[in-house]
């Protein structure tokens, strides 16, 4: 009888900033999971919890990094301008390269269809991923829910005539 070894339970983190100068230097396709556990991300001048699992695989010359990433940002309605709070699912796989090769120590220089992140002193800062996705996922006029008053319950200016063609990519963010 053969016992199939249990994969080890993914380290939990709780800072964006990742050392990967050992795993710079395993064979392709060693993999690590991780577990974010509410690391710190600042967002419009605030702290945000980021949380959900991250998984890094050595790739011939880079470090592929997939998330599942959820965090919760403040927003404000697009239809009467109260605050509201958005909880956002990034989901994301993006490469970070090291400036040099870790067998050979020989420069990296990314190919254009994959550039991505760098690796900076043997580490990754998820920081720039999690900004980027954020900004990709948070939605173009989001609302507080469907008892939203409407813009005429504030003093604020109305908001212009909404372009069709935003309205269709609005749609296709909301679907995506
Ligand atoms: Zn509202």
């Amino acid at each position: 009888m053969t016992t199939t070894p249990r994969p080890p339970a993914p380290r939990r983190l709780s800072s964006l900033l990742i050392n990967v100068s050992t795993l710079l230097q395993e064979p392709i396709g060693s993999l690590r999971e991780f577990l974010l556990d509410d690391a710190a991300f600042s967002h419009d001048g605030e702290r945000r919890a980021v949380d959900g699992p991250l998984r890094l695989l050595r790739t011939d010359q880079s470090l592929l990094a997939s998330g599942w990433l959820g965090i919760a940002v403040e927003d404000i309605c697009g239809g009467c301008l109260a605050p509201l709070a958005l909880r956002l699912e990034l989901e994301f796989d993006e490469e970070f390269w090291p400036p040099t090769d870790a067998l050979t120590g020989r420069a990296l220089t990314p190919p254009p269809e994959r550039d991505g992140f760098a690796v900076i002193d043997g580490q990754i800062d998820l920081s720039e991923v999690v900004r980027q996705y954020v900004e990709m996922a948070r939605p173009i006029s989001p609302r507080c829910g469907p008892d939203c008053p409407g813009v005429g319950a504030s003093a604020a200016p109305s908001e212009p005539p909404t372009d069709d063609r935003w309205a269709a990519l609005s749609a296709l963010r909301e679907q995506t």
